[in-house]
């Protein structure tokens, strides 16, 4: 079995922002030559996301429009801000918008549904923060 790590590193503009990750993806599974396998990408960070779901822009500012309306970054209350932090908000987006995907490597290619893609979630940004890829198989 054959193994192929990278970390995809990530500094956004915006505090909250949805990025398409699938061409960086694709990239490191051609590097890796593996062409049947598993293909895991996730955020390192615990206020970050990856997500699979369709490239189409209205969709992600609906994400965007419902983590804010679920969990609004003004909220008075969050008992994880008492700490001194002021993103307990992002903490509750990622876990709602998820950790990882996995995707099947069939043929050398990533074996997605018709309109699957993979996004990176950033819900506490304008900092460094890093996705992991790991890919195995033959
Ligand atoms: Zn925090």
């Amino acid at each position: 079995m054959r193994s192929h790590t990278a970390y995809l590193a990530f500094n956004t503009s915006k505090r909250c922002e949805i990025i398409h990750i699938t061409p960086r993806i694709e990239a490191e599974l051609a590097k890796s030559g593996i062409k049947e396998g598993l293909c895991l990408v996730n955020a390192m960070h615990i206020t970050a996301s990856v997500f699979i779901n369709d490239d189409e822009p209205g969709l992600h500012q609906d994400f965007l429009d419902w983590t804010e309306k679920l969990a609004p970054y003004d909220l008075k209350g969050y008992r994880h801000n008492r700490t001194g932090e002021d993103n307990g908000d992002s903490h509750l987006k990622r876990t709602i918008m998820g950790r990882e995907v996995v995707v099947a490597v069939t043929g050398g290619r990533l074996d997605f549904g018709p309109w699957e893609r993979i996004f990176y979630g950033e819900f506490d940004g304008r900092r460094s923060k890093r996705v992991l890829v790991k890919i195995i198989g033959e």
